[in-house]
Formats: C-alpha cells, structure tokens, sequence
C-alpha cells in the first residue's frame, strides 16, 4: 500500500489523539475522581470485555474496590483502556454527587426468571434456579445424546445445547466452565467477546 507523506502524517495524528485521550481522558482514577487512595492496596487484574487483555489496577479499602485504571506496567495496554474498560469500576460502585464510592444501585443481585411465552420476568431464588437448570440440561443431553455419528465414528456429543461464555468471568472460571461444558459433550461453544 502506498502512503503519502501527507496521508501518513493524518494516520500518525488520529493514532496519538486516540492514545492520548484513552490514557488521559477514559482513565477512571481513583484520585482524579477525589477518592483517597493513597492508602489504598493495588490489585492487578485483566479487563473482563473482551480478548485484547489489558491489565487494570484495582485500589482496594475495606474490601471495596474504590477505583480503578489502567496497568502501565502492563506489555498489552501500557496503561490505557478504551471507554469500555474504563468503566469496569461501575460494574460493582458508582461515585455519587458527593463523591463517595457507593455500590451501583442498577447491580443486579437476585435471579430474574421468565417462564416460557411469559412477558414479564419474576424472582427466584437460587436454590429454585440451580436446581432447574440442572434439570434442563441434563434432561435436554440424555435425550439428544450421540454416542456415534452417521459413519459409526465414536463423537459423544450433544448438538442440542449451546454455551456462551461471559466476558465478566475470569480466566480461572472460563477453565472450569470449558471443563464442564465439553464434559457434557457439548460442542456449540462460543464468547461474547469474539462475536
Ligand atoms: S474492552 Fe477495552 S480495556 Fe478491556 S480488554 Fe478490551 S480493549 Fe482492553
């Protein structure tokens, strides 16, 4: 590809104005934000978004985490998150109007369950949850199980179940689900972050 010199120096430009404002502009810090974290215990982390990986650092009081920004030790983000990353603080606390950390009120914390063909949703508890899911799936595997395909080649699957995986886990739980899942034979697997 041919570059002119005055369509390299338009490429270089947007690359540094999008570095600049996600390490300056989208970083959520903690003490930009008024937040005493001098105190505060770092924990590194991984974004849960998406498969690029950036490391985060967490500031951590009384077992709340108070804020959060971008690694600059780490090799992938160098210490820059995009708008997405930068608001993984909210996923758990918010900053009210006077500044306080206080826990996201939008947090879903109970299981919200919609029977099949109903419009609205209801709470259950987790017990009932569990337990129904179990119910499902093993129901739904046993029943559609393949032991063998057409040619007589030994497959051990369900085609029936589909697993998507969440962006919010950590790695350490995408393991145990992957171990689970094709456990279970189950072979239609695929994660948010790669559709
Ligand atoms: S969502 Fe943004 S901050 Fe998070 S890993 Fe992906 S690129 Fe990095």
């Amino acid at each position: 590809m041919k570059i002119s010199r005055r369509s390299f120096l338009k490429l270089t430009g947007v690359a540094f104005g999008t570095a600049t404002l996600a390490s300056f502009g989208f970083s959520d810090n903690a003490e930009a934000a008024g937040v005493p974290v001098q105190y505060a215990k770092e924990v590194t982390t991984i974004c849960p978004y998406c498969s690029v990986g950036c490391g985060i650092i967490c500031y951590v009081q009384n077992n709340k985490v108070v804020g959060a920004e971008g690694d600059p030790d780490h090799p992938i983000n160098e210490g820059s998150l995009c708008s997405k990353g930068s608001s993984v603080f909210n996923l758990s606390y918010i900053y009210n109007q006077q500044g306080e950390v206080v826990e996201n009120p939008k947090r879903l914390k109970k299981v919200l369950y919609r029977a099949k063909r109903a419009t609205d949703w209801q709470e259950v508890d987790w017990d009932w949850a569990i337990a129904e899911i179990a119910k499902r799936i093993k129901e739904t595997r046993d029943s559609t199980f393949e032991r063998v395909d057409e040619n007589g080649v030994t497959v051990n699957r369900t085609r029936a179940i589909a697993h998507l995986g969440s962006a919010t886990c950590t790695n350490e739980e995408n393991y145990l689900y992957q171990k689970m899942i094709r456990a279970l034979g189950i072979i239609n697997i695929d994660h948010c972050a790669r559709l």
